[in-house]
């Protein structure tokens, strides 16, 4: 058995409480920190659904035609606080840069891996525990109004077939056979079995809390400030309740994990797409399975005694509250699919999807420090969150997974990090030099450290 470690996991999200229930079920000491409660964050609000099929990034070929006119368009779900544009405009360059085919599919391949088995990544992690019924298994269809807008995917389905999704198609009459809530305007269903969803994902991250407080797990609440990285290894985990020694850090901070890794000079090319959901409180009717409607782009997601349409893109930061926009986008489009729709009441919220520009995660170890990072999932966190926190277990405990992980590597190339040392000081602090090693010298503010990954 691995020797035991300390190790301390900051952010406790799907992706961090799956982190910590791994290492602790290895044996280790470990200690999950979050500002605030688990699961309060983006996992609260998402789809919840387990979409092994989302490997297709938002940067496909033609974006650069058809962004500004979605951006002008009130029907389309991608939205813009313009105030933001000169902040976010180079992280929009560097992802605007990857919508073409070739990028595209290298996203799919480096995605697949991480987003294929999840359904059953989910339920090796829950089994046994109080979490175990939250996993439901289930068909997932894309809805779409006529069989003319499913072929408007080609693209999308010509990927999706090569990574073994392959729909059955439902229309017609037929289509309201299948889900009794959908209303005339959807002509066409694409099925994909052997799917699942997550009945209340903001539930079942605070249930995998307690297991994990269960297997002698411990849950601190404060703010992680700083990382002491005395010498070339991580020493403590400086927070607003003391500092925590460890052997190990995870950085499982989603949108977050940005501040935290310019604690340590690295300028990570992370930004939030902002997401919303409308939850209509005790529907008239609930669909047999989860949907994606193609006009809108959201999820649609039976929940217990409520029905969650999750979904729109809006570019915005962190800082600033909710738009109604989005939310009236996704009000409208509900009630255009189900129109016999009704409900007692209904929740909206908003929440931060932590995306790169490549669309990838960060998962592995930053060099030799014994940080590691599990972060930067954009709209697929719950659906790789698990399979995740396996990974960084296992590189944790030296048993490597048996995939490739050189996609989510989290290191740049010292050659890249050599050119940006001549050029990018500011301030003294720790920080990554060219040769790996960790030294204190002035820090470096680079611009989009992973731009050469
Ligand atoms: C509208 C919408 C719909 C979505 N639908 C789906 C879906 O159907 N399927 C899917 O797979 N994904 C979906 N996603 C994406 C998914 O929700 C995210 O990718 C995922 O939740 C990210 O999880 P995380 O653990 O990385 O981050 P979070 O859930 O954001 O957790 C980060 C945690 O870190 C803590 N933290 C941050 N900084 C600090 C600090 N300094 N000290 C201590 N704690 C800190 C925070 O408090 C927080 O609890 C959706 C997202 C949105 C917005």
């Amino acid at each position: 058995m691995a020797k035991t470690l300390k190790i301390v996991v900051v952010g406790a999200g799907i992706v961090g409480v799956s982190t910590a229930i791994w290492l602790r079920r290895a044996n280790h000491d470990v200690v999950l920190i979050d500002k605030d409660q688990p699961g309060m964050a983006a996992s609260y609000g998402n789809a919840g659904l387990l979409a092994q099929w989302a490997v297709i990034p938002v940067t496909t070929p033609g974006l650069l035609k058809t962004a500004p006119k979605y951006l002008l368009d009130p029907d389309s779900p991608l939205f813009m606080r313009w105030s933001y544009l000169p902040k976010i405009a180079p992280w929009l360059f560097q992802f605007m840069k990857r919508a073409n085919d070739t990028d595209a599919r290298k996203t799919a391949a480096a995605l697949l891996p991480i987003l294929g088995d999840s359904l059953q990544q989910h339920k090796s992690l829950v089994q046994g525990t109080r979490a175990e019924s939250r996993v439901q298994e289930s068909s997932f269809s894309f809805a779409y109004d006529s069989r003319k807008a499913f072929e408007k995917d080609a693209y999308g389905w010509a990927i999706r077939r090569e990574c073994g999704y392959v729909p059955e198609l439902i229309e017609g009459r037929a289509v309201q056979e299948e889900e009794p809530i959908l209303g005339p305007s959807i002509n066409l269903l694409a099925v994909l079995k052997d799917h699942g969803h997550i009945l209340h994902p903001g539930l079942y991250v605070a249930e995998l809390a307690q297991v994990f407080e269960e297997i002698g797990g411990q849950i601190v609440q404060a703010e992680v400030t700083d990382f002491d990285l005395t010498g070339d290894r991580i020493k403590a985990v400086e927070t607003t309740k003391g500092r925590f020694e460890c052997d190990r850090a995870v950085v499982t901070s989603g949108i977050w994990s940005k501040p935290l890794m310019q604690k340590l000079g690295l300028n990570v090319p992370l930004e939030t797409e902002r997401g919303y959901h409308v939850l209509f409180k005790n529907p008239s009717q609930l669909p047999r399975n989860p949907m994606m409607m193609s006009s809108g782009k959201f999820g649609v997601t039976p929940m217990g005694n409520s029905l969650r349409c999750a979904g729109t893109v809006e570019f915005g930061g962190i800082h600033a509250g909710p738009s109604r926009a989005p939310i009236a986008l996704l009000r409208k489009k509900a009630a255009i699919a189900f129109p016999n729709l009704t409900y007692s009441d209904t929740e909206e919220w908003m929440g931060f999807r932590p995306s790169t520009t490549d669309s990838l995660p960060l998962i592995g170890e930053l060099r030799s420090t014994g940080i590691f990072t599990g972060f930067g999932h954009q709209h697929i966190g719950l659906t790789a969150g698990p399979k995740t926190g396996r990974i960084v277990a296992e590189l944790i405990n030296n048993t490597p997974p048996n995939i490739d992980l050189r996609p989510y590597d989290p290191c740049v190339s010292a050659n890249t990090m050599a050119q940006r040392s001549m050029v990018q000081f500011a301030g003294q602090r720790d920080c990554f030099v060219a040769d790996g090693s960790l030294r204190s010298m002035p820090s470096m503010i680079s611009q989009n450290r992973l731009t050469a990954r």
